[in-house]
């Protein structure tokens, strides 16, 4: 088997969407069931969580089981992935201290995702630190598995040239304990960083912009009929624009050739679609009542099966039990090894 590492995870700060799913967790389960990976670990990111949610830890903590939930609704697997969760590692943190040394604060100051967290949050001047440092702190975790391959959404780019730049440097001045680890993104580019239903930004939890995996179908089509599409494609018969119209990203994302011959048998391709909407005489409420269809078709078995796992917690903590066991130990091996290249490893 090859040396192929996988290691990706979300924040705690909700549950999971389908911005996650399209971004993330569908490629996740693709790899995880091509066996091609000798190890895949899927991080719940409860210390990431706390950098901006410090004052609020009952929802980071409630976050943690939904989102295992929204794990197994997907179909990922513990038999075939490590579920752990962040704050269960200290060796994380450890790692993350002498990470610090080979970062300059202008250097983090300059990721653009960082920036534009920290004017969306409303920071201002008052930037925690933890917060700052999360860059940082996440190459420690992609590090200490020493994953090859991170299945992300494209924000998560400038975090990956971070650890890269980590482990050059780490590797150089000490010696070539860390690997350098790759992004692994979806193919087609609406899935890189889904827009919420309001059109405006990227589908984000701390938004509320958001169709989540696990909402009810009703939910699922009211949010999808309200969604944004484009403003100036009032009356059917006006011409109306692809570009910037959040229905079609999703269909986009979403939509395969088949959906056509079982909810819209009048068209047999997503072009044609478009180019009908584009001359005109297209309304949006036949592309929203197509799209969710499809979402329905798609999410409901996740929904199903998230219900069932939901019947038993304590089943999913005990997972996530000896899940972060499990991950303890290739970190404790990992920050080993970094502390002997380090000299600082006094009694071994
Ligand atoms: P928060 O608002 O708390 O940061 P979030 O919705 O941004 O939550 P994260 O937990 O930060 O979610 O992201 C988890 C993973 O999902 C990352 O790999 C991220 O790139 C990806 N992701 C998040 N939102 C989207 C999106 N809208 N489109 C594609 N990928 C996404
Ligand atoms: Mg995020």
């Amino acid at each position: 088997m090859s040396e192929k590492i996988i290691l990706t995870g979300d924040r705690p700060t909700g549950k999971l969407h389908i911005g996650h799913y399209v971004g993330s967790l569908r490629q996740r389960v693709a790899l995880q069931n091509t066996g091609e990976f000798k190890k895949i670990f899927i991080m719940i990111a409860d210390v990431q969580a706390l950098t901006d949610n410090f004052a609020n830890p009952e929802k980071v903590r409630e976050s943690v089981a939904q989102v295992a939930l929204d794990y197994l609704g997907v179909g990922l697997d513990s038999k075939k992935c490590t579920i752990f969760i962040q704050s269960q590692i200290p060796e994380l943190t450890e790692l993350t201290t002498y990470y610090l040394n080979l970062v300059t604060v202008s250097r983090v100051g300059r990721n653009p995702t960082v920036k534009s967290e920290i004017s969306q949050k409303g920071f201002g001047e008052s930037v925690p630190l933890g917060f700052f440092c999360y860059p940082v702190s996440q190459a420690s975790d992609i590090t200490a598995f020493k994953a090859t391959t991170v299945p992300v959404g494209e924000d998560q780019k400038p975090m990956l040239e971070q650890a890269r730049e980590i482990v050059r440097k780490f590797n150089e001045i000490y010696s070539p304990v860390l690997v350098e680890p790759e992004i692994y993104l979806a193919k087609k580019d609406a899935c890189l960083r889904l827009p919420g239903t309001d059109g405006k930004a990227k589908m984000s939890k701390s938004i509320g912009n958001c169709i989540y995996l696990s909402d009810s179908a009703k939910d699922v089509r009211t949010k999808v009929m309200s969604m944004y599409t484009d403003p100036t494609h009032i009356h059917k018969e006006d011409p109306g624009h692809i570009e910037g119209n959040t229905v079609f990203t999703y269909l986009d994302a979403f939509c395969k050739k088949e959906h056509f011959e079982r909810y819209l048998k009048d068209y047999s391709s997503l072009d044609e679609l478009k180019d009908h909407y584009k001359r005109g005489g297209l309304g949006d409420v036949q592309i929203k009542k197509f799209l969710a269809s499809i979402l329905e078709e798609i999410l409901s078995p996740m929904r199903e099966r998230r219900e069932e796992y939901a019947k038993d917690i304590p089943a999913v903590m005990e997972m996530l039990h000896k899940g972060s066991d499990a991950a303890r130990e290739t970190a404790a091996a990992t920050l080993d090894e970094v502390k002997t290249a380090m000299h600082i490893n006094y009694f071994k």
